[in-house]
């Protein structure tokens, strides 16, 4: 981090920042030339607040030269992570697929498709109870009744489970899911985030609607600083100017993500879809750009889903989707799981 300091300051002034920015465990390389006055923060300048050294009188501009997360950054971790969900390895080679409807609306519905899904040969099966809105209006989830159905549907499946928490108070009713979702609304849900981050949960954590790359690896940066190593990232679409399209499925974050940290990334593309014939083509783009695993909306009557039925595939569809995901993956050298 580089630290400007304005013209003519007093040396006296320059001393107590430099103490006081030295209290914080950073050396500091001083260097005067003829115009500016320069401090440069050696060390792990992480915890370094850069609006606390902008507010100070006596300094003209701030910038960071290393990214602010640490323990997300592949620079301190240069191996691929893999997250192990039930037992099953995603990320680092091995690809998984989520597949389920958006919410579980009842056991008929539930079962008829994680039935399908498996078959189809998907990894986890996927469902929200609890859905996040834009209207109250909507349809609001089965709450707890759907989680017992997710269950249920594990028993009679053997599929580990993905649903979405809303929040903190939650986890006890979590704790028997396999892998939890942070959905896009709660990205920067930080009381969540930290008490996900003191639990040892998997966190499948979702890329806000209209969030920069590096603020999502800042949210999984919150769950690693808990202690929680188990997070994989997912990016499902951003708000643009088009509106052809649900959201702008953002596949350059793939591999930006991919360099910048060593957590997995799975890609929804029927989220950034919102319509079912381009689940398909956004899945092929998503396993070409290096995806570790996809999350797709499978739904046993679209045309009557209670959330979500535009975007659905029907089992057939994802029957389909999945023979292309299987070659498509193992021409990238990669183990479907
Ligand atoms: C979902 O996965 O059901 C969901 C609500 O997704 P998102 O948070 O990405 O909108
Ligand atoms: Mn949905």
């Amino acid at each position: 981090m580089i630290v400007i300091l304005k013209p003519q300051v007093e040396q006296e002034r320059i001393a107590q920042l430099m103490a006081s920015i030295e209290r914080q465990g950073v050396a500091i390389h001083y260097s005067q030339g003829t115009q500016e006055t320069i401090l440069g923060l050696v060390g792990d300048t992480t915890h370094v607040d850069e609006d606390w050294l902008r507010a100070s009188d006596i300094v003209a501009d701030v910038r960071r030269v290393s990214e602010p997360y640490k323990l997300a950054n592949r620079r301190f971790h240069p191996e691929d992570s893999h997250i192990d969900v039930a037992g099953k390895k995603i990320g680092e080679g091995n690809f998984a697929v989520i597949a389920g409807p958006c919410s579980v609306e009842s056991e008929e519905q539930l079962l008829e498709v994680a039935a399908a899904v498996k078959r189809s040969g998907a990894t986890c099966l996927r469902g929200g109870a609890f859905k996040p809105r834009t209207s109250p209006y909507s349809f609001q989830g089965l709450e707890n009744r759907g989680l017992e159905l997710l269950r249920e549907a594990r028993r009679v499946t053997g599929l580990p489970i993905v649903t979405e928490i809303m929040s903190e108070t939650q986890l006890d009713d979590f704790a028997d899911v396999d892998l939890i979702q942070v959905g896009a609304r709660n990205m920067q849900n930080f009381r969540l985030l930290k008490e996900l981050g003191r639990s040892r949960k998997p966190v499948l954590l979702k890329r806000g609607l209209s969030s920069t790359i590096e603020e999502l690896l800042m949210s999984a940066e919150y769950i690693l600083a808990g202690g929680n190593d188990n997070v994989i990232l997912c990016e499902r679409g951003i708000r643009t100017f088009e509106k052809m399209i649900r959201n702008n499925l953002d596949i350059s974050a793939v591999p930006v993500i991919k360099a910048k940290s060593h957590l997995p990334v799975i890609v929804d593309p029927s989220h950034a879809a919102g319509i079912a014939w381009m689940v398909e083509p956004l899945s092929r783009t998503a396993i070409a750009a290096g995806a570790d695993g996809l999350m797709i909306e499978v739904h046993n009557d679209p045309k009557r889903a209670l959330c979500d039925g535009a975007q659905s595939l029907n089992p057939e569809q994802f029957d389909g989707l999945m023979a292309g995901v299987k070659r498509r993956v193992a021409f990238e050298e990669k183990k479907l799981l």
